[in-house]
C-alpha cells in the first residue's frame, strides 16, 4: 500500500515536510485536519494544517527559519486538495494510525459528499 500511494502522491516521499516529517494526528492548532508541516515553534504549534499554515504564515516560524517556512508553505499549496485524505491513508499504511471502520466509512462519506 505505501507503494502504491507513493506512485499516487509522488509528493509523499518529501521527508522535512508532509506526513513524513510530523506525527500523526491533527494539526496542533485548528485539531480538524492532519498535520502537514512542521513548524520550528515560536507560535506554540508544533505541526501545522495546511489552511492553518497559509493563515498563520510567517509568525509560525522564527526569524531564522522565515525561508523554511515559506518554501514548506508553497510545497502544500502545491498539493491537490484531497491532500487531507493522502495524509490519513499515509499513516494507516505505515501503521501510525488505525482507522476503525465507523471513522472510516465517515471518511468515505465525507470524500463522496464534498464531490468537486
Ligand atoms: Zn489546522
Ligand atoms: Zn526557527
Amino acid at each position: 500500500m505505501r507503494a502504491q500511494l507513493r506512485e499516487l502522491a509522488p509528493w509523499l516521499d518529501a521527508t522535512d515536510v508532509g506526513p513524513r516529517a510530523v506525527d500523526a494526528g491533527t494539526c496542533d492548532r485548528c485539531g480538524q485536519r492532519p498535520r502537514l508541516l512542521p513548524t520550528c515553534g515560536p507560535a506554540g504549534w508544533p505541526a501545522l494544517c495546511r489552511p492553518c499554515a497559509a493563515e498563520v504564515g510567517d509568525d509560525g516560524w522564527c526569524d531564522g527559519h522565515l525561508d523554511e517556512g515559506r518554501a514548506a508553505r508553497a510545497w502544500a499549496d502545491a498539493l491537490p486538495d484531497r491532500w487531507a485524505d493522502v495524509v490519513v491513508a499515509w499513516w494507516v499504511a505505515t501503521g501510525e494510525v488505525r482507522l476503525d471502520p465507523d471513522a472510516a466509512a465517515e471518511r468515505v462519506r465525507a470524500a463522496l459528499g464534498d464531490g468537486t
